[in-house]
């Protein structure tokens, strides 16, 4: 894609802003994004279901914009299966290939391979009303794969599934992927589905593309403080502070060491304000000062056992800070000293654009 922009309503809606995005071979790319944030507009574009309002799109190097879809060799898969009512599972899977006038013989044969990569062939005589919500998204995702496509476009094709079979679809799907080597784009706004499977990762918001990274980068080196606080859950924290001379000041809170925060030294940190950025799960709290560095202090605001770890929300001055840790015996209104390695640490400049 290259500088694409699609705009609504005469203009009035910016669904998409000049998104450059290439895509490899065989890449397994997620859309993710809050709701609204232009994804579903972007996959539509490269299936050729909406033209840009401005830029260009190209397959292999030719450009495909203005083409319509039949002519791009994409395959669609929505979040609501779109099956044909009155047909059998193996005539939905093989009405693409009819379409296409794929000879009888064949088109079975494409059809039974179709169904046993996705353990379907069970079903193959059934109307899609008697499968269950899974076995109706494999049907789809079976008919999708069946002509060969070269790009598989992927809509948020788990959301309307239980959070138990959405997991085990995950699998499933990255394995397809895999093994077909196709060229995937897939929308969610589910993290963990982006985090699991993309080989990148294209966060979105308002229309623009903020991020492209694989997904440990992605958590490992947010850009943006709005990256930052996108990724993660509980999201990173990021405290606001004032550089002075070699720390950064959080009032009463205390201070940080600048050397220890800014890995490109203390002449790449401006002066003002700066946002230092931890997450949750890589601050330890204490209840005594620590010796030999520099803690954050603060007020234990509400402490929440999760079973498998606990939340601590920490008031630093108005701020709140979010701890992960994996037992703690802290109480509300305890003063505790929160701690991180240097490493952990991220400083984004007043724009929220990350220092390095
Ligand atoms: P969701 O996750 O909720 O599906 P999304 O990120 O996929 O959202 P889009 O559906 O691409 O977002 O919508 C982006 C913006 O474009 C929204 O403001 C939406 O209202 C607007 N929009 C989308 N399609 C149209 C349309 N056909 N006509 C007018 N506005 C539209």
């Amino acid at each position: 894609m290259e500088d694409v922009s699609k705009y609504f309503d005469d203009g009035e809606t910016v669904a998409n802003y000049r998104l450059n995005l290439e895509v490899e071979d065989g890449e397994f790319i997620v859309f993710l994004g809050p709701s609204g944030c232009g994804k579903t507009t972007a996959l539509r574009l490269v299936a050729g279901l909406e033209d840009p309002s401005e830029g260009a799109i190209y397959f292999d190097g030719q450009r495909v914009d203005g083409r319509s879809p039949s002519d791009r060799n994409v395959a669609m898969v929505f979040q609501n299966y779109a099956l044909y009512p009155h047909m059998t599972v193996a005539e939905n899977v093989a009405y693409p290939l009819k379409i296409q006038g794929v000879p009888p013989d064949e088109r079975d044969r494409k059809v039974e391979e179709a169904m046993s990569f996705l353990h379907i062939e069970d079903q193959a005589d059934k109307p899609p009303a008697e499968l269950s919500g899974g076995q109706r998204q494999r049907v789809a995702l079976a008919r999708a794969i069946v002509r060969e496509p070269s790009v598989f476009l992927l809509d948020e094709p788990l959301s309307n599934l239980d959070a138990k079979l959405r997991q085990e679809m995950r699998s499933e799907l990255k394995r397809l992927q895999d093994e077909l080597g196709i060229t995937t784009i897939y929308v969610t706004h589910n993290q963990e589905e982006a985090m699991s499977m993309a080989h990148r990762v294209v966060v979105m918001n308002r229309g623009t593309i903020r991020q492209v990274a694989p997904p440990g980068e992605l958590y490992s080196r947010p850009r943006t403080e709005w990256v930052a606080r996108f990724i993660g859950s509980p999201p990173m924290n990021l405290l606001r502070g004032t550089r002075q001379n070699g720390s950064i000041e959080f009032g009463e809170a205390g201070s940080v060491d600048l050397r220890r925060t800014s890995p490109g030294g203390l002449e790449t940190v401006p002066r003002g304000t700066v946002s230092l950025g931890v997450r949750p799960e890589d601050i330890t709290v204490e209840t005594d000062p620590p010796s030999g560095t520099a803690a954050i202090e603060g007020t234990v605001d509400t402490v929440e056992p999760l079973g498998e770890y606990t939340i601590v929300n920490v008031a630093v001055a108005d701020q709140i800070v979010n701890a992960k840790v994996s037992s703690t015996s802290v109480d509300r209104e305890d003063r505790v000293y929160l701690t991180f390695d240097d490493d952990d640490a991220y400083l984004y400049d007043e724009n929220g654009e990350l220092l390095s």
